[in-house]
């Protein structure tokens, strides 16, 4: 707790800080122990957990990021964090995020900006930045984060973190505010594999709030991680690895190449084959991708109508409720994404964009079958640089939108994905770090972690 209140004022990562409270659940923990009540603690006692602000927490501000749900409490807590909670984690706060999860380095907040740990001139990427930063200043343990393109997996990579997006249904959405709901995923934050593993299981399983959670069963995904014996030196004998090679071509960092490709040999020189494996329709996932999660998000978001949550306003009438609330409680970005989407979701363009749209996401996932069927896992960039300057793409949406590329395509077959640290490029006073994604087949979360475990 002392480090986070001697960190946050230049990092950033909490709209909400719970210290206080952190404290006293803390303080009640230790008597409990004291006491003799040492099992009824649960297997995350005491583990400070930061909280992505789009996932609902009863008694604490849950804002999403957004004006528009300024003074919201909800009366109920996520799934995910529900299970943290009976685990014995502690809340420490909610952590910052683009408004709805929309954007790509936090700074699409509408409370402050957050700044990479390891250069604060930097982002730290997003929409999880926040939940990214936090564990990469140490603020917290573990945290949780949201999925829709690549939020969890580049935070993690800009920041030198691990993060996992699970299998789309692997973890339930209930509390979760929708952005684009057939691609949203709840996910993970260590500052190792083992950690990350460790909350996965708690979090994970089936959950009767949420019809699209699986009920497939929950590993005790830590338990399974086996330790690197350095005596064994092949310990990835007959483990087959496909690298993506339109992931490593033109727009993609000379430095990032060249982490991935040393992290491709790393994983060679533990026994497995890696070969370059071609995935022609990769390029059409990221314009499907703006228009499927835009069109989602046209109708999610029409829940925030200024009557039901948050903030209210005074008008005569229900149009202008609704103006009044939107136009002054919701973002540039969000607005411009509900605009794109209503358009994309009209008679007239229907066909045009949308249905193609879901082709292509059909094209997409075929794909991605047709590569796991041949290897055990795909590997690429997480993000085609490090992190960059704050204020570098603001202003320019596309350009943001295109650092989505390596992510966002995971998202559109609902596989499960991996970031792990892998190497430094030049820049900030240390460097900064490069994440290695690791994709599998749906449910392999296992496999991916005792990979990267290994690779670790
Ligand atoms: N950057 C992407 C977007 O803005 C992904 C966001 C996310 O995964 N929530 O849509």
């Amino acid at each position: 707790l002392s480090r986070l209140r001697r960190t946050e004022p230049s990092v950033r990562s909490f709209i909400h800080v719970a210290d206080a409270a952190a404290e006293r659940e803390a303080e009640e923990l230790d008597r409990r122990i004291a006491s003799g009540e040492k099992d009824a603690v649960g297997p995350l006692a005491g583990v400070l957990v930061g909280v992505k602000d789009n996932l609902c927490t009863a008694n604490m501000p849950s804002t999403g990021g957004s004006r528009i749900l300024d003074g919201y409490r909800p009366a109920y807590d996520a799934t995910a964090v529900r299970r943290l909670r009976e685990a014995g984690a502690i809340v420490v706060g909610k952590t910052n995020l683009d408004e709805f999860g929309m954007g790509s380095t936090t700074e699409g907040s509408a409370f402050q900006v957050t700044t990479n740990p390891w250069d604060d001139s930097r982002v730290p990427g997003g929409s999880s930045g926040g939940s990214a930063s936090a564990v990469s200043a140490r603020q917290c343990v573990v945290s949780l984060g949201s999925d829709t393109g690549g939020s969890v997996r580049q935070p993690a990579s800009f920041c030198g973190v691990v993060g996992l997006k699970p299998t789309y249904g692997r973890v339930s959405r209930f509390g979760l505010m929708a952005y684009a709901s057939s691609l949203d995923v709840v996910g993970c934050f260590g500052s190792s594999v083992f950690d990350t593993a460790t909350i996965l299981s708690v979090v994970a399983g089936h959950d009767k709030m949420d019809s699209t959670s699986s009920s497939q069963d929950v590993p005790d995904y830590a338990s399974e991680l086996v330790s690197l014996d350095l005596l064994e030196s092949k310990p990835l004998n007959g483990f087959r690895v496909g690298i993506i090679k339109e992931t490593l071509g033109e727009g993609v960092d000379t430095g990032v190449v060249s982490s991935i490709k040393d992290a491709a040999s790393h994983l060679e020189q533990l026994g497995s084959v890696v070969e370059e494996v071609s995935l022609p329709s990769f390029s059409l996932g990221l314009p499907a991708y703006y228009i499927l999660a835009s069109s989602e998000a046209s109708s999610n978001l029409s829940r925030y109508d200024g009557i039901r949550y948050g903030r209210q306003v005074s008008a005569d009438d229900l149009n202008e409720i609704y103006g009044e609330s939107r136009a002054n409680g919701l973002g540039h970005e969000v607005k411009m994404r509900i605009l794109m989407g209503t358009y994309a979701l009209s008679a007239g363009y229907y066909d045009a964009y949308y249905k193609r749209a879901q082709q292509v996401r059909t094209l997409v996932k075929e794909s991605f079958k047709g590569a796991l069927e041949r290897y055990d896992i795909l590997i690429s960039p997480a993000a085609p640089s490090a992190a960059y300057k704050i204020g570098e793409k603001i202003n320019d949406p596309l350009a943001m939108y295109a650092g989505d590329i390596m992510t966002v395509n995971v998202n559109l077959a609902g596989l499960p994905a991996l970031v792990v640290p892998c190497g430094f490029v030049e820049g900030g006073a240390v460097g900064l770090p490069v994440g290695l994604q690791m994709i599998g087949s749906p449910f392999s979360e296992g496999n991916l972690l005792r990979v990267g475990h290994i690779f670790e």
